[in-house]
């Protein structure tokens, strides 16, 4: 794939997430230079340094930069924000919240003097409270700062369906939506694999995909992230190839649908939480949320979303 020549993608946090996000980058060509900022200078430092060794076999040549300043974000394009605490095993994501806004309150006003006119990409968790933190300190429109939301999640969701229909990921068009959290849930009303809705595909003349099957399926994409997390201590991976999804979807003003999470304006009722929702983004950042049909009960679980994040930001005092 092309880099978009001049494109500059900053990265906030060299730690599991901000060093997988920037070694996808590099190796999809995602953007054309690529800046680690943290606060721990020598680990960035040695990130920047371990990833500009490899680049001769990336798939464009980028430029690597970055450690202790934030001087390296200098005029990004797009700023994928990555640092702060993590979840424990067994933490869900809003026990995180506090730290991390506290992190944000900090930091968001020293990124806007340096990188004045990007698109600010959240991925530290919870996410979507922290995109409503971050908007309301950075004063951004909702459009330049949303987080990557369930993009990761809808991921896992269409892998489990493909693995299980036989065909490739890329053939199945199914979306996660709400919080990036325990209350996100899938449109199965209009999922489909290729142009055939999910509920009458066949595998050997039956169907496959019963209301239980989808559940259990539901139930499996929403604690991913805890399984994994139980093994290895994070996930690191597959978030820092959607993250790169996501910036390429900016950098190449591609109009992409992808379910990223914007602080809402009235969408389905709801305003001043964020939660995902199919979107379109390209430049300059989420350029709509699509009024995505839902069956009642798909409502109801959006409702039920918007309103855990809404305790949640109260809480807060957000
Ligand atoms: P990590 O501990 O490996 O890395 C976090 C990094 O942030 C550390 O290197 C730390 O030094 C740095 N940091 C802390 N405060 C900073 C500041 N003020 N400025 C710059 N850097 C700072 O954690 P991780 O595994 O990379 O996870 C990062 C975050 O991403 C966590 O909140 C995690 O829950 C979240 N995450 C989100 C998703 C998603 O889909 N949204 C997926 C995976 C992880």
């Amino acid at each position: 794939m092309p880099q978009n020549p001049g494109s500059k993608l900053a990265i906030v946090g060299a730690g599991s997430v901000g060093t997988s996000l920037a070694y996808a980058a590099l190796i999809r060509g995602s953007a054309s230079t690529v800046a680690l900022f943290d606060v721990n200078a020598a680990k960035a430092e040695a990130e920047v340094l371990d990833l500009a060794h490899g680049t001769q076999f990336t798939a464009a040549a980028a430029t690597v930069a970055g450690g202790g300043d934030i001087a390296a974000i200098d005029g990004a394009d797009v700023v994928v924000i990555t640092a702060g605490a993590k979840q424990a095993p067994g933490q869900t994501r809003l026990d995180l919240a506090g730290t991390n806004v506290r992190i944000l309150e900090k930091l968001m006003p020293q990124l806007l003097a340096h990188a004045p006119d990007a698109v600010y990409v959240l991925v530290t968790n919870p996410c979507d409270v922290l995109t409503v933190a971050a908007q309301q300190i950075s004063g951004l429109a909702p459009a330049r700062i949303f987080s990557s939301g369930t993009v990761l999640d809808t991921s896992r969701l269409r892998w489990l369906l493909a693995r299980q229909a036989g065909v490739s990921v890329t053939s199945v068009h199914a979306s996660m939506v709400g919080e990036h959290g325990d209350t996100e849930f899938p449109i199965w009303s209009g999922a489909t694999i290729g142009p055939v809705p999910i509920r009458q595909w066949m595998v050997e003349g039956a169907r496959i995909f019963s209301p239980e099957y989808l559940a259990g399926t539901a139930r499996e994409v929403m604690q991913a992230a805890y399984k994994v997390i139980a093994g290895k201590g994070a996930t690191n991976y597959a978030i820092g190839l959607s993250g790169a999804r996501i910036v390429e979807a900016l950098l190449r003003s591609e109009n992409a649908v992808l379910p990223v999470s914007t602080v809402l304006d009235g969408q389905y009722g709801i305003s001043g939480v964020a939660l995902s929702l199919p979107s379109i983004v390209g430049n300059g950042g989420v350029r709509a949320v699509l009024d995505t049909p839902m069956n009642d009960g798909e409502l109801a679980s959006l409702h039920h979303s918007a309103d855990t994040l809404q305790q949640a930001l109260a809480t807060l005092g957000i």
